[in-house]
């Protein structure tokens, strides 16, 4: 049992931290601004678990937001590090791991060719150019609730009304940046219809998370995607699916794997990170040869890194998608069903209105009030808005002083890994009950 006394060593770091980085923290949700209290400091981490400076040990729900698919420090995608570090660790050459790397992600997802950049902002950042170099057009429409990084024209909220122009979601956003973007309700048909019926012609992209998971996770109705793609080919307009997080983690092929490989149907373009950088910055866009063929040096459209296709980083992203095997994916699928059963057991048995909602092996937990009734589906942001955040607050914060580490926000998917084996689950489960009677408690 963690006890505020036993957290010193985070908080005095976390006050250091905030004299010298804005909010003590490199990206906001690490400050535990939703849920409160004293943001932990990892000193490291092996296998499910994360220690932090005092000491404390946590079972890992989070897995760097995605990307430890085979855990913290897997032994073989050390070893390669370790001697890919030895060799040097950037050159601004070309070099093998990123030909392999690139290979391996070509031969399990849908696109013909594959960019390296250093994070997912970039991927999408630099799809979208790609898609309004090549269709000359520069409308993007996106989906309210999905998160496609820190992107000018992505950070859009939706405007008054559907098919409208969105603004920006933040400060330091011109309105001339999201004055091109058009947000949508996610799984909602009709308003993709009208917005490509008024202005299709103008449409370069849709670009869509795969399988949300950046508002909680909600997944695509049976077909949307598919309906998706159809929609963008009848207009001339690319279908971006942004599988930065779902990729390689859902599936070997990520969500594609799981919709477009079975019902016969490509995205123009697909984003990539997380697991694909074994835990280093590193991600990725492909597609279509001919788009991707648009691309500085081979077409005009520019873009580059100085890090991008990083050695190191190729290097452990090749050896966790070579380790990433379907025992893994079983496995993790397993362990996935596992929880959130557990989870939904404990909610039902403490009496919190509640939803366990999975996409393969994401899930998230939404809490409500009693007056929001039986929630069988959140199917778009309005719907996951509809939580009891102070209800996710008390959850969250009697499962880490259980030494289990949930995602600090109720907007973000629970991770598992290959390394969370039945006796780490069993220390999720024996959590699971107290935390959803200090929810119920709210
Ligand atoms: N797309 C999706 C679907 C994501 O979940 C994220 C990050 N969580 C990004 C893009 C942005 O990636 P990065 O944080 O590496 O810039």
């Amino acid at each position: 049992m963690v006890t505020p006394s036993t957290t010193s060593g985070s908080a005095a770091l976390f006050r250091r931290a905030h004299s010298v980085t804005p909010g003590g923290v490199n990206s906001p949700v690490r400050a535990f601004n939703a849920v409160g209290g004293t943001p932990r400091f990892i000193e490291s981490a092996r296998g499910a678990l994360l220690r932090d400076v005092d000491g404390n040990e946590y079972v890992d729900l989070v897995c760097s937001w995605g990307p430890m698919l085979l855990g913290h420090a897997h032994p073989a995608v050390q070893e390669a590090v370790v001697a890919a570090v030895a060799r040097g660790t950037s050159y601004g050459t070309p070099t093998r791991p990123e030909v392999e790397l690139a290979e391996e992600i070509v031969a399990r997802t849908p696109v013909d060719k594959v960019r390296f950049v250093s994070s997912g902002t970039e991927a999408t950042m630099s799809a979208i150019r790609l898609a309004r170099g090549f269709t000359g057009r520069d409308l993007v429409v996106k989906f309210a609730g999905c998160y496609h990084g820190h992107v000018d024209s992505l950070l859009a909220a939706a405007g008054s009304g559907l098919a409208t122009f969105a603004v920006p979601g933040t400060p330091g956003v011109p309105a001339a940046s999201t004055a091109a973007t058009l947000v949508l309700p996610f799984n909602d048909r009709a308003a993709v219809e009208q917005a490509f019926a008024e202005h299709g012609a103008g449409i370069a992209c849709l670009v869509t998370e795969a399988s949300p998971g950046n508002m909680g996770v909600v997944p695509p109705l049976p077909g949307f995607n598919e309906f998706l793609a159809e929609t963008c080919r009848r207009h001339g307009a690319l279908f971006v699916s942004d599988e930065v997080m779902t990729g390689f983690r859902v599936s070997r092929s990520g969500q594609w794997g799981l919709d477009g490989a079975r019902e016969g149907w490509r995205p123009d373009l697909v984003t990539f990170g997380k697991v694909m950088g074994g835990g280093f910055p590193a991600a990725a866009f492909g597609g279509r040869a001919d788009v991707m063929g648009m691309l500085s040096p081979e077409g005009p459209v520019y873009q580059a890194g100085t890090l991008s296709g990083n050695p190191v980083a190729t290097t452990a992203g090749l050896v966790t998608l070579q380790h990433a095997t379907d025992e893994v994916y079983a496995q993790l699928d397993r362990a996935a069903g596992i929880v959130g059963a557990a989870a939904d057991k404990a909610l039902t048995d403490a009496g919190v209105p509640h939803l366990v909602q999975a996409g393969g092996n994401m899930f998230s937990v939404f809490l409500f009030d009693e007056s929001a009734g039986d929630v069988t589906a959140v199917t778009d942001f309005a719907g996951a808005s509809a939580q009891n955040l102070d209800r996710y607050k008390a959850f969250f914060h009697s499962m880490l002083d259980q030494g289990v580490y949930l995602p600090p926000s109720a907007f973000e998917a629970w991770f598992l890994s290959s390394a969370h084996d039945d006796a780490v689950l069993d220390r999720v489960l024996e959590a699971l009950p107290a935390a959803a009677r200090a929810a119920a408690a709210v």
